[in-house]
């Protein structure tokens, strides 16, 4: 199957969030050139990843070091991307798929997401479940001519599902039965920021701020040890600010139903399944996680969505109690629920 990248979509959605401010506190015509007081050279840039545009700021010691720093950040978002492209059939992620139950012997980077994938799938009570890329290619959402797909074929994907199996053996990783297919996009885009937030700070870099469309991860604090000032995408008019938080050191991830869905007879239809229905989950409208990993956020933010304003608000708390994550969910009627440690919005 072949996908078109959503580039008009997420050129506007770029567009908006820095109309919208989402660098709230670095604005990019009046920013100097030279060194800001804490002696700190900023490099701003954007680049296409993921069907995504990411854009960011790092900021080094002189110009070179930060132009650096911004090209370790790219390379590292483009090899992850590579990795995980399960449309390039020379991908690592599509190897594994033609592997099948045979199974393969991965990078330490895909198999620490498959350790992911597997281990929250079981916390999440089978919401997180990286085995429905079938499931994702019946329902084209995003693709060409998107239609509501027939019951039956809905039926045979979830018999599918029923018999999936994602196994580890050592760095073997298997996808069983035959026609399953290994889908990572709950969780690359967060792993990838994860990876680029690690190469700048292991490079020395003392701060950053990784703008992955929806997904938002910050290096150390602003100048003067401010903290950073995000903003929150209103799910029902994603032009505006549902609300602005303060962090530092952080990852900010949203999974919602505004971001990729096709409308049918009044009824929108997004990308973020429920393995138990096969249809889109449609218990919330957005789920935003703030969480140290963006690899975790991701995960997080997906199958929390899928678990709904109950059961997805219970796990959360328990997260929120374990230092884990805190969670801003967008009920159905708009209103916000919030774990307890969630910093506060404005
Ligand atoms: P996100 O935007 O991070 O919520 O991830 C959505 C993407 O993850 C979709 O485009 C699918 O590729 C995949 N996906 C959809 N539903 C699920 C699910 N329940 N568990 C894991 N991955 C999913
Ligand atoms: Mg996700």
């Amino acid at each position: 199957m072949e996908r078109k990248p959503n580039r008009t979509a997420a050129a506007l959605l770029l567009v908006l969030l820095l109309l919208c401010g989402l660098f709230a506190g670095c604005q990019p015509a009046a920013e100097p050139a030279g060194p800001d007081a804490e002696g700190l050279y900023l490099c701003e840039k954007s680049f296409f990843a993921m069907d995504t545009y990411i854009s960011y700021r790092v900021w080094g010691t002189s110009e070179e070091e930060a132009k650096d720093y911004g090209v370790l950040l790219e390379e590292t978002f483009t090899r992850i991307a590579g990795m995980t492209d399960r449309f390039d059939p020379d991908s690592e992620l599509s190897k594994v798929n033609a592997a099948g139950s045979e199974g393969l012997a991965v990078s330490a980077e895909l198999l620490e997401m498959a350790e992911l994938a597997i281990d929250w799938k079981v916390r999440t009570n089978g919401a997180f479940q990286v085995l429905l890329g079938s499931l994702s290619d019946l329902w084209n959402i995003g693709g060409e001519d998107p239609k509501v797909p027939e019951k039956t074929a809905i039926a045979a994907e979830l018999q599918k599902l029923s018999e999936a199996r994602l196994t580890l053996r050592g760095s073997v990783l298997s996808v069983e039965p035959e026609g399953v297919i290994l889908d990572l996009g709950a969780v690359a885009k967060g792993y990838a920021a994860d990876a680029a937030a690690k190469a700048l700070r292991q490079a020395g870099c003392k701060r950053a701020l990784i703008d992955a469309g929806g997904t938002v991860i910050t290096i150390g604090t602003k100048t003067g040890g401010q903290l950073w000032t995000i903003g929150l995408q209103d799910p029902k008019e994603p032009q505006k600010l549902a609300g602005i938080i303060e962090s530092a050191d952080k990852a900010l991830v949203t999974s919602g139903d505004y971001q990729r869905y096709f409308e049918q007879d009044g009824t929108r239809y997004h990308h973020i399944f429920d393995p138990e229905t096969g249809y889109p989950a449609n218990r919330l409208h957005a789920v935003t996680v703030l969480a140290e990993s963006a690899a975790l956020g991701d995960i997080l933010s997906t199958a929390l969505f899928v678990m709904g304003p109950e059961e997805g608000y219970q796990l959360a708390c328990q997260l929120s109690s374990e230092g884990l994550a805190e969670v801003l969910f967008t009920l159905p009627d708009y209103s916000q629920k919030i774990t307890p440690g969630w910093p506060g919005k404005r």
